[in-house]
């Protein structure tokens, strides 16, 4: 028997289907389309091509969304990567893809894989936060998923580091959240303006040129440009403030950084991890902050292990 993983990401939409062995095939890639009903729509065409390339029946599908899901009614409350607005996900995708679904937040699943196969793996309690356009957040605690009293836990991005901070993204009335303060979009922001201030400068000139985003100031740093590299410092040492209140009050095994931004490496794990191990609470500290193990593909994988263990395994 095998599984499908279904990961719906802002822009595209992976799956890939798991053998009873749990080793995976290769997965489908597409863009995703934009709405409810479109998302699913195209949910259901790539389980039923899976399905019937499959050697051995599919007994479930897994599906993990950028969004918070209602635990009890399975529904969307608001989710401004995929357009959807009180929307019923788990009950349109039952009866679209016609198998027993199991769906959950993109980051939870991610958590869910690095815990099971990946960099999370021999430990209990692991704190993930998935950097990108936004920052997810998943919590496993004694080994199993934390999602709260409704499903809408663990969004470990809209953890706040700066009350009067900048206003937050999507549907988040709140300041300094980290997910304004270094997410992919917060890093952009901020080379942006370094650039319209200072446009003598390598990422003034790169701006000039209309190609400065996080991704080419990312490289600047990288390069050792002075100017880009401070930007990600301070970014790093925002999370790394994050990082010191999850250590406090999680006391994790281990804290990972997936996502990806993730590939900014010790650009931004440096400077966080000084800051964490300045600040937290000395018995705290013990965790080590690392890169997650599983990439981009750590939601598809988390996709299909929850569809495996909600079966049975
Ligand atoms: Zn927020």
């Amino acid at each position: 028997m095998s599984v499908i993983g279904v990961d719906v990401g802002g822009t595209k939409i992976a799956a890939g289907r798991r053998g009873p062995d749990l080793v995976a095939t290769e997965p489908i890639v597409i863009p995703t389309p934009y709405g409810g009903m479109a998302i699913i729509e195209a949910i259901a065409a790539l389980v039923a091509e899976i399905a019937a390339a499959s050697p051995d029946p599919v007994r479930a599908v897994g599906v993990g969304l950028p969004a918070t899901i209602d635990a009890v009614t399975g529904r969307v409350a608001h989710s401004v990567h995929t357009g959807m607005d009180d929307f019923d996900a788990a009950g349109a995708l039952e009866a679209a893809v016609g198998l027993p679904v199991f769906l959950d937040n993109d980051a939870n699943l991610a958590a869910l894989a690095e815990h099971r196969l990946g960099a999370g793996r021999h430990h209990a309690n692991v704190v993930l936060l998935t950097l990108g356009t936004g920052i997810g957040g998943g919590l496993i605690i004694d080994g199993e998923v934390f999602r709260g009293g409704r499903g809408h836990g663990a969004e470990l991005g809209h953890i706040s580091v700066d009350g009067n901070g900048p206003p937050c993204q999507g549907g988040c009335p709140n300041r300094g959240c980290i997910e304004t303060m270094c997410s992919g979009t917060a890093l952009g922001r901020e080379f942006r303006a370094f650039a319209e201030a200072n446009p003598a400068t390598a990422l003034g000139q790169l701006h000039a040129e209309g190609a400065l985003d996080s991704r080419s100031g990312l490289a600047l740093a990288r390069e050792g440009d002075p100017d880009a590299l401070a930007i990600v410092t301070t970014a790093g040492e925002w999370l790394g403030v994050a990082v010191t209140s999850l250590a406090n009050t999680f006391d994790p095994d281990v804290i990972l950084i997936g996502g990806g931004l993730s590939d900014a490496g010790e650009l931004l794990l440096g400077p966080a991890r000084d800051i964490y191990l300045q600040r937290a609470l000395p018995p705290t500290r013990r965790a080590p902050l690392e890169v997650a193990a599983l990439g981009p593909d750590a939601g598809m994988v988390g996709a299909a292990l929850m569809a495996h263990e909600g079966v049975g395994g």
